[in-house]
């Protein structure tokens, strides 16, 4: 049995990690942490006994302590440095959202330990330094997103020189088939066609911010020539992505979109669990496949031009913008066409060189964020 943490484990991909942790007796569940959603973590707590939980701030932790005595409980930034470098697990599963992942992958990393990764903007933020960390610790960084754990089990022992293209598919989001991006609702945006996921990336979605992440994620979880990355839409979200080989081989991986399909292929592979997820491919009947639009999605070239140069931090600004500019837009400040317009003005002012450290990177991340903020205060609301 190995000792399993769950960080941000009141989320949508925690929640599904619980209940595949909860099919199975590989794993003893000793840690979650979670932000506010108390009700949500009693529950997991009542169920899942672990020893250790982390969560928001001092009151909620209060809370917690009065109702479970035994429990260690800790919170905050303090917190969270403490539950994802604990000595006695055996492997993590991030699935934090934004830039609250970041120093908790490193912390992992650093601690050698196992790690199945939601957290996307790690990698966006900060793929060179967490890879080498990985290759240096001769651990693998396993990939939940679904395109990336499809594409591992299409080059999962295969010779790597023999791949031509990776083929990262698109359902294209709520606006596919929408011309213009104009007077957008935030209902509008949140109606993913096909997942049911949190609001990040929900929105994500809806812009290709999304897609354009998982660009960046691919190029530094499998070390490939970002040229040979090509996004293809595809509305179904059946064929979860797919490796094109140098004879012409196209090998694909298909199921349905359901996110425990690929959190429990993170955490038993090679093995497979039975999930009830099962899809008849007669009933689906046909498949559709078209190329991304992208000059009705900017994201896409941003994550392009963030790959094209070496170095740099336009994961890192995309990133901070990008959780600014959702926040804003979730609140109704801003358009939802507005966002393309902040993270290129964004990219523009503030590309520069990574800085090499990760604590240096996460500082910068803050002050990005905050310039934002003033910068749509400025543009959007007159102050
Ligand atoms: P959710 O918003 O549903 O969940 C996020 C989790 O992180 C919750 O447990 C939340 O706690 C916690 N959290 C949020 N903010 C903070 C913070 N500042 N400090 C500490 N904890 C925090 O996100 P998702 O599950 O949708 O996504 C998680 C990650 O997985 C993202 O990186 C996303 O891109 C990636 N991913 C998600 C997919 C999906 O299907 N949802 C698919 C592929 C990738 P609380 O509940 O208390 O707010
Ligand atoms: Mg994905």
């Amino acid at each position: 049995m190995e000792n399993i943490v769950v960080l941000g484990s009141t989320g949508s991909i925690g929640q599904n990690t619980l209940d595949i942790i909860s099919r199975t007796d590989k794993f003893k569940l000793t840690a979650i942490s979670f932000n506010t959603n108390i009700k949500v973590a009693k529950k997991q707590i009542e169920a899942f006994k672990p020893q250790y939980v982390c969560c928001g701030t001092k009151q909620i932790a209060d809370q917690i302590k009065e109702t479970f005595k035994d429990l260690t409980v800790v919170y905050g930034k303090d917190g969270i440095m403490q539950i994802s470098s604990l000595g006695d697990s055996d492997i993590y599963v991030n699935a934090l959202v934004g830039t609250s992942g970041l120093i908790p992958t490193y912390n992992i990393l650093k601690s050698k330990k196992k790690i199945a990764l939601a957290n996307k903007e790690s990698l966006v933020i900060a793929g060179n330094i967490f890879t080498k960390m990985a290759k240096e610790a001769g651990i693998e960084i396993t990939p939940i997103d679904s395109e990336h754990s499809a594409i591992y089990q299409c080059i999962e022992g295969r010779n790597k020189e023999d791949i031509e293209n990776i083929i990262l598919t698109a359902s294209g989001g709520p606006f596919l088939n929408r011309q213009d991006l104009n007077n957008i609702t935030v209902e509008d945006a949140l109606k993913h066609p096909t997942w049911s996921m949190g609001n990040k990336i929900t929105i994500d979605s809806a812009t290709m911010m999304n897609k354009g992440f998982e660009t960046i994620e691919a190029k530094w979880l499998f070390d490939i020539d970002y040229r040979k990355i090509k996004i293809l839409i595809h509305k179904e979200s059946i064929m979860h992505s797919a490796v094109e080989f140098k004879d012409g081989s196209i090998i694909a991986q298909l199921s349905a979109h359901d996110m425990r399909i690929p959190i429990a292929y993170a955490l038993t592979k090679p093995k497979r669990m039975e999930l009830e997820c099962k899809i008849s491919l007669a009933d689906i009947g046909s498949l559709n496949f078209q190329k991304p639009d992208f000059d009705k999605f900017p994201t896409l070239s941003l994550a392009y031009y963030a790959l094209e140069k070496e170095d740099n931090n336009i994961g890192l600004i995309l990133n901070a913008a990008d959780e600014v500019l959702i926040e804003t837009f979730l609140k109704r400040k801003i358009q939802f066409i507005h966002i393309f317009d902040i993270l290129k003005k964004a990219v523009d002012l503030f590309e520069d060189s990574l800085p090499k450290d990760i604590f240096a990177i996460e500082k910068e991340t803050i002050y990005i964020k905050a310039e934002i903020k003033k910068m749509i205060e400025k543009e959007f609301t007159g102050g």
